[in-house]
């Protein structure tokens, strides 16, 4: 394993991120990371589900604590997501 910056391979563990991945750490330039990085293992289902929360008006950092995507990810997701739109108003359908 190396470090993604430096390429040392002076690297230790550094505990865990909210998602529960191992966090590793660079001893030779100080840069942290993860193996894998959440925003390539988002799933269709999670994305569903913060669609859900969105549509009930959740704010961005409840979708976050809720789901344990990271802020950068969702951020980027609806803002994707909004241009993607046709500027108009969301209508709610009544159940
Ligand atoms: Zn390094």
């Amino acid at each position: 394993m190396n470090c993604p910056k430096c390429q040392s391979e002076s690297i230790i563990k550094n505990g865990f991120n909210r998602l529960n991945k191992q966090i590793y750490r660079c001893k030779t330039c100080g840069r942290q990371f993860v193996l894998n990085p959440s925003k390539t293992a988002i799933s269709q289902e999670t994305k569903e589900r913060v669609d859900r929360l969105l549509f009930e008006r959740n704010s961005l950092r409840s979708i976050q604590r809720c789901i344990g995507v990271s802020a950068s990810w969702l951020q980027q997701y609806v803002n994707n997501k909004y241009a993607a739109m046709p500027r108009q108003v969301i209508v709610q359908k009544k159940l």
